[in-house]
């Protein structure tokens, strides 16, 4: 059937930032495009000769996609594809002499090289394939959205902001008020305040004075500033509250971000890391399309920039990830690259390529996202089986102690007394939400019933916790929640209250005993002895 052409973005130009009207396209840059044309001697661009490069090639050994198959139910067909031989594969220096098609071969001169700041063609290809087509779904409303790599997301919101945000016109930025902090870094090293908005489970609210609604209505321009025409979020897995938004939720949210003229930064890097929505590992088509979807999916204007990482798919130094979203925003990042970090790292580039093109192939790539899903769900299940063990402590209370001496006819005591009573009460020191996605757990500890809490030490009876669980005796190392509050004010009336546990990081026997010893070193640390 053929496909009804999708309309284009809105104008969404005025939200740029003064910096962004500025760039110019490189006079250098425009002239790559000639240097391409066989025969052409291009003595143009300042490149030093493939020659001159220390690297004749590039080998590599990397794991099948299906790697994670062990200890899976299989079928036998699954089986049957489940050899798992790691790909050997080298990258030369200069393309093969018989080449079939130059334009998809991955060799050291041209990856070296200085080339587009956009990303090695054959790479932002795939990515773009795989952005529209895969992990959207083919369901971008509108037409023609703009892919560009970058170094990472820390490196891409960076550039959003620099592109779309001016303290000097006053901008402010909303984020969830539990939030990532190397975003609200990015955003109040340059001025931009954060404005947190509440969340629950899920991730941002809407109701309520601290939701998003009440925020935006009763904001008042002489009393407040220019309303935030910037939302950072993270809606699939959050960090660090591991929330995944409901597609529901994000209508509402986006419907808002319409009619008060917002641009969405999602920052995604958890995004294939959802639970409990497979019983068993699904096929490729069924992973993909019963996630929750990105904000991408519902954006018939083209104000979502989307941040996509490689760092928990592959390996956080690869330093590679994309950005899509506006050809017009997406435009000016590329125009700040060229002035910054040009392209990402040509050798990573070519390593990535080479596994996702040649090596893995589109299916496998997303063969070995899912089984990584079905592992980091394993050890999130590890976790919070334990978290939940030693959530409570039970308390005997004994009251009405009579004591009663019995003495038999020479006098001897018998018994000495009788107890009585039994009062059992349980006591919660903590409590979580199973993670929806993500990585982590947010635990909120009850520092109140600590006996020497006064109303006021809450802080540091929390520090004192954590120093203990941190001891030789534990040797549970948390994250404490004042490293998550969007401002100062968060921090110091509710983030502070919780941990932030990581499932990633440790192997899984090492988080069992960890995650034991954590609710053992609370019960000790709070006296509450069963
Ligand atoms: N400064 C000067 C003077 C240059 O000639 C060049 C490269 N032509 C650069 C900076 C860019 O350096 P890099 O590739 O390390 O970003
Ligand atoms: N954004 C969020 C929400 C994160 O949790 C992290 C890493 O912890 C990052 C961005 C950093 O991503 P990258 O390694 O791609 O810079």
């Amino acid at each position: 059937l053929p496909v009804a052409p999708r309309p284009k973005p809105l104008d969404l130009s005025h939200h740029l930032s003064p910096l962004a009207r500025r760039f110019k396209q490189s006079k250098v840059q425009g002239l790559y495009k000639y240097g391409a044309i066989p025969g052409m001697a291009n003595l143009a661009g300042g490149m030093p000769h493939p020659s001159f490069f220390p690297f004749d090639s590039l080998s590599a050994t990397a794991l099948t996609p299906n790697h994670f198959t062990t200890g899976l139910h299989t079928t036998f067909l699954q089986l049957l594809v489940s050899i798992k031989k790691p790909s050997h594969f080298t990258i030369p220096k200069f393309p093969p002499p018989n080449s079939q098609d130059p334009s998809t071969d991955i060799y050291l001169a041209r990856a070296l090289q200085y080339g587009a700041c956009e990303g090695l063609p054959v790479l932002l290809d795939f990515i773009k394939d795989f952005a529209v087509n895969y992990q959207h779904q083919g369901k971008i409303p509108y037409d023609s959205p703009k892919v560009i790599l970058t170094s990472g997301n820390t490196d891409g919101f960076n550039k959003a902001l620099e592109v779309l945000a001016d303290p000097y016109r006053g901008d402010k930025i909303l984020m969830e008020k539990f939030v990532y902090k190397g975003a609200v870094d990015t955003a109040a090293c340059r001025g931009i305040d954060v404005v947190p908005v509440d969340v629950d489970k899920e991730g941002m609210v809407i109701e309520g004075d601290d939701g998003l609604q009440g925020i935006l209505e009763s904001w008042d321009v002489k009393r407040d500033g220019p309303r935030p025409h910037l939302l950072y979020t993270v809606t699939m897995g959050q960090n660090p509250t591991a929330g995944v938004l409901s597609v529901k939720r994000r209508k509402q949210i986006y419907a808002l971000c319409q009619k008060y003229d917002i641009i969405i930064l999602e920052d995604d890097p958890y995004w294939f890391l959802q639970y409990d929505l497979f019983p068993e590992v699904p096929d490729n088509d069924t992973f993909l399309s019963t996630l929750v979807p990105s904000y991408m999916t519902i954006d018939t204007d083209g104000r979502v920039l989307r941040f996509d990482t490689f760092s928990k798919t592959m390996a956080p130094g690869c330093r590679l990830g994309w950005i899509i979203g506006h050809p017009t925003i997406v435009d000016r990042i590329l125009r700040l690259s060229e002035l910054t970090t040009q392209m990402p790292s040509g050798a990573t580039q070519a390593l990535v390529a080479k596994l996702l093109v040649h090596t893995w192939s589109m299916s496998g790539w997303i063969t070995w996202l899912s089984l990584l899903r079905h592992q980091y769900e394993s050890r999130m299940n590890t976790l919070c089986i334990s978290l939940e063990a030693g959530r409570t402590v039970t308390m005997i209370h004994l009251k009405n102690i009579r004591l009663k001496e019995i003495v038999d006819q020479d006098g001897n005591v018998i018994e000495s007394g009788k107890y009585s009573l039994v009062h059992k009460a349980v006591k919660e020191l903590y409590e979580f939400e199973r993670p929806m996605g993500g990585m982590f757990v947010w635990v909120r500890v009850y520092f109140e019933i600590h006996r020497l809490y006064d109303g006021m030490n809450g802080r540091e009876i929390m520090r004192a916790l954590w120093e203990y669980l941190a001891s030789d005796d534990i040797r549970c190392l948390v994250c404490p929640g004042q490293a998550f509050g969007a401002n100062d004010e968060v921090e110091e009336r509710e983030a502070w209250k919780y941990f932030r546990l990581c499932f990633a990081a440790v192997d899984e026997a090492e988080l069992k005993r960890a995650s034991v010893a954590f609710g053992n070193g609370v019960k000790e640390f709070f006296e509450l002895q069963e």
